[in-house]
C-alpha cells in the first residue's frame, strides 16, 4: 500500500488535498480502510489492532473496572498536553480511582473533514505516547469523519479495561467517619491552563495543564497497604465537585481547609483575575484519597515519592455534619458551604 495514493480514493474532486482528512465520498470503504492502515493503526503499533479483526481478543481475569469518557477539549494542544494525552490519562485515571491496575484501552476517533493530517498525526503520537507511558495497551477502536463545520477539529472516546487490585471496595460507600482527606498536589492547572490557550492570553509564568496518569501512585498506596476508603480524581468542576458528590453518595460531612489546600501562585492569581474559585478549576492529574487517620501521614509520603505527587497534603477530615455536604474553613477561620456549580465555569475543558 502506498501513501501516495492515500486520499485519491477518497476524494474524487479534481486536486485531491493529500494533508487533510477527507470525507469518503462514494468509495468510502477503502479510503477509510487507508486512513485506518497507514495512519492510525501504525500510530498505535499494538499487535491486536494489526489483526484486523472486528475486535481485540483479551485474556483477563476478574474482578475488573470498566469505564469510558469523551474527550473534546478545545483547542486541540495546550501547554502541559493535548486531546490525545488527555483521553488516555483521563479514563486510564478513572480506572486507577477504582482501585484497577489499567490494562487496555479502546480509542475512537471523530475526525471533523479537513483536519490536517499532521495535527491527526501529531495526537496520534501522544496517545500512543501517554500509553505507553502508563504501560496500558490501546487494543481497539474506530474511526470516523463527518462534514467539514459540523464539529470542532476532533474528538476521541475512549473506553478502558482494569484489573482491581485494591483488597477492598474503594468507592464512596467505603467512606468513613473520621477518615482524612488527602490531595495528590496542588489544583487548579489544567483548567487555567486550557482556558489560556483557549483564548491567548499570556501569563509573565506560563501555567501548564497537570494532564498525568494517576495509576502508578494510587497502585503505590494499595500495594503499601494503606487503607485507600475512596479516591476520586478532580477534572471538570474541580475539588469542589468531586467532594461534594463523595459527600451526597457516603451521607457524610467533609470538613476542608483551605489554607491546607495546595494553589500555586500563578494559578491563585490567574484565579483572582478571572474571578474563579480554584475549588471549581479542572485537573487531570490530580485527585483526593480518604483513608483512616493512622494511616493518614504514610500516604502524603508515599504521593510525594512521586513528581506527579509533590504537593500530596491533608486538606480535611470526614465528620458526621451536616449530612451530605462539604464546608470549607478560610484563613479568618469561618466556614463556608462549597457546592457544585449550576453550570459549567469552562465548558469543553476535557
Ligand atoms: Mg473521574
Amino acid at each position: 500500500m502506498t501513501r501516495t495514493n492515500f486520499f485519491d480514493l477518497s476524494c474524487p474532486s479534481p486536486v485531491p488535498d493529500r494533508e487533510t482528512v477527507q470525507l469518503a465520498h462514494g468509495g468510502g470503504g477503502r479510503a477509510m480502510k487507508q486512513l485506518i492502515d497507514e495512519i492510525v493503526r501504525p500510530a498505535f503499533q499494538d499487535p491486536e489492532l494489526d489483526r484486523g479483526h472486528d475486535g481485540a481478543l483479551l485474556d483477563v481475569n476478574g474482578p475488573l473496572a470498566f469505564t469510558s469518557d469523551s474527550y473534546v477539549v478545545r483547542p486541540l494542544f495546550f501547554p502541559g498536553g493535548d486531546i490525545g494525552s488527555l483521553a488516555v490519562n483521563g479514563t486510564v485515571n478513572d480506572l486507577a480511582m477504582c482501585g484497577a491496575r489499567p490494562l487496555y484501552l479502546s480509542v475512537g476517533l471523530i475526525l471533523e473533514e479537513g483536519l490536517s493530517i499532521d495535527t491527526l498525526r501529531r495526537v496520534l503520537a501522544s496517545t500512543r505516547g501517554a500509553a505507553v507511558a502508563t504501560g496500558v495497551r490501546l487494543v481497539t477502536g474506530d474511526t470516523k469523519v463527518v462534514d467539514r463545520g459540523k464539529m470542532d477539529g476532533m474528538f476521541i472516546n475512549t473506553a478502558g479495561v482494569g484489573k482491581i487490585v485494591a483488597p477492598s471496595k474503594i468507592g464512596p460507600e467505603s467512606v468513613r467517619l473520621g477518615d482524612v482527606v488527602i490531595v495528590s498536589g496542588d489544583i487548579g492547572r489544567h483548567g487555567i491552563a486550557v482556558m489560556a490557550a483557549r483564548e491567548g492570553f499570556g501569563f509573565e509564568t506560563p501555567i501548564a495543564s497537570d494532564c498525568a496518569p494517576l495509576a502508578a501512585p494510587v497502585l503505590a498506596l494499595i500495594n503499601e497497604g494503606i487503607a485507600t476508603h475512596c479516591l476520586r480524581d478532580l477534572t471538570r468542576g474541580g475539588l469542589a465537585s468531586a467532594a461534594v458528590e463523595i459527600a451526597e453518595s457516603s451521607g457524610l460531612a467533609i470538613a476542608l481547609e483551605e489554607q491546607a489546600i495546595p494553589i500555586c501562585a500563578e494559578v491563585k492569581s490567574a484565579c483572582e483575575l478571572f474571578g474563579f474559585d480554584p475549588l471549581h478549576v479542572a485537573n487531570e492529574g490530580r485527585f483526593i484519597a480518604f483513608v483512616p487517620q493512622e494511616d493518614a501521614a504514610r500516604t502524603v509520603e508515599i504521593l510525594r515519592r512521586w513528581p506527579v505527587g509533590k504537593n500530596a497534603a491533608i486538606i480535611g477530615a470526614v465528620e458526621e455534619s451536616p449530612r451530605g455536604r462539604v464546608t470549607c474553613r478560610g484563613p479568618l477561620g469561618v466556614r463556608r458551604a462549597v457546592d457544585m456549580l449550576s453550570g459549567e465555569q469552562l465548558p469543553r475543558i476535557c
